[in-house]
């Protein structure tokens, strides 16, 4: 079994730096960075908007010299995920072996239930690491609508950030597809870029706020089908058109295209961490820093005496810190990932020093 003082889990650009900055006070942290490590920049093609690469730098490579970097201050990175984790005492304890019969792969597929049984099995099982903080930099993941042609021309025209890929599109046609706030602001973000944007709405009705809405629907360059979904992605080495389905008479369209922005919300990988730490309705981990009337309310009754929020990356678990996409609800950036990790690196830095 290890001990350390800090734990930190996931391998994205939160959790190196996060690794970066514990390492440099001497906490020697565990950085688990599962069997994939690098998080989503792993599947990216250049990273345009990191600072300091004015040429821009390919997502791998940017992962790549974060984990040397973290590493070459002494942090371990171990390529292994953790399987279950126990906050409820302290030191905390976490899990990294699988039972038998069982992999990686098995439980990014697996349902609540199926996750719930697994947590369960496992520790039933003696713990493989003790860990007197932890940071979770677990991250979130684009949702996908699992149409023919999307993950084969992800990166070659269908995207799911418009903040980092508007500036490809350059006076060309697009479409983004989701009703919420991300898809206005992605086709918000499009407009100044392109010659036009289709947003495609499977409902009859917008969820996003009634301001970003009007925007939207007033904008010039913007056309919105409402009862529209993706059917089907086609191309030849990039993205070349679509297919629209009517939701209501199943009607079909193609139409020719040349950039797809996906913004039907993401996933923040908390199953594993659901009955540990107190995470909002969309399952973020919150902290006194989350975007949120909860994150408002828990930094409230975080207050110091001097009257500033006490720990802010801290999570309803005194001693457990969250940062990147996991919490963040907004901005979704590789900088502001990275931003977090440092701040709950310090906060854990600062807290092991106070107890
Ligand atoms: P949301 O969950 O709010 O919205 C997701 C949208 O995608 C919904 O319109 C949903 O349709 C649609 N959708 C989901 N699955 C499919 C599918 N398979 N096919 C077609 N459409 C689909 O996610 P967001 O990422 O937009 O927002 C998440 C949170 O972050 C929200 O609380 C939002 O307010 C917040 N946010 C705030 C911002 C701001 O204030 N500036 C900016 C961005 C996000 P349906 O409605 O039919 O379910």
């Amino acid at each position: 079994m290890q001990q350390t003082q800090v734990a930190i889990i996931g391998s994205g650009p939160s959790g190196y730096t996060a690794a970066l900055y514990t390492a440099r006070a001497n906490l020697a942290p565990l950085l688990f960075a599962g069997e994939k490590s690098g998080g989503q920049l792993m599947n990216t093609t250049d990273i345009e908007n990191y600072p300091g690469f004015p040429q821009g730098i390919p997502g791998p490579q940017l992962m790549m010299d974060m984990r040397a970097q973290a590493e070459r201050f002494g942090s371990q990175v171990i390529d292994q995920y953790v399987t279950a984790v126990d906050f409820s005492a302290k030191p905390f304890k976490l899990w990294t072996h699988f039972p038998e019969g069982t992999t990686g792969e098995m439980l990014e597929k697996a349902t609540p239930e199926e996750i719930t049984q697994f947590v369960k099995t496992v520790k039933a099982t003696p713990h493989d690491v003790e860990a007197d903080a932890v940071i979770l930099s677990v991250g979130a993941q684009p949702k996908m609508l699992g149409a023919p042609g999307e993950k084969e021309f992800l990166g070659r025209g269908v995207s799911t950030c418009a903040v980092c890929d508007a500036a490809f599109f350059r006076e060309k046609s697009t479409i983004v597809v989701g009703g919420g706030d991300t898809a206005m602001e992605d086709t918000l973000a499009l407009t100044k870029f392109v010659k036009q944007v289709t947003l495609l709405v499977r409902g009859d009705t917008m969820r996003a706020s009634k301001v970003m809405q009007d925007r939207v629907l007033h904008h010039p360059k913007v056309k919105v089908l409402f009862q529209t979904t993706l059917k089907e992605v086609k191309g030849e080495g990039a993205v070349k058109e679509v297919v629209l389905k009517n939701t209501v008479t199943g009607a079909e369209e193609t139409q020719v295209i040349d950039g797809v922005f996906i913004a039907i919300g993401h996933t923040p990988m908390t199953q594993l961490f659901a009955q540990e730490v107190s995470l909002d309705s969309h399952g973020f981990i919150l902290t006194r820093q989350s975007l949120s009337a909860m994150g408002i309310e828990m930094a409230r009754l975080a207050l110091t005496d001097e009257g500033k929020v006490g720990f802010p990356t801290m999570t309803s678990v005194e001693g457990v810190f969250a940062a990147g996409d996991v919490v963040d609800t907004r901005y979704w950036q590789a900088v502001t990932a990275a931003a977090q990790g440092c701040q709950a690196a310090i906060d854990a830095e600062r807290w092991l020093e106070k107890r």
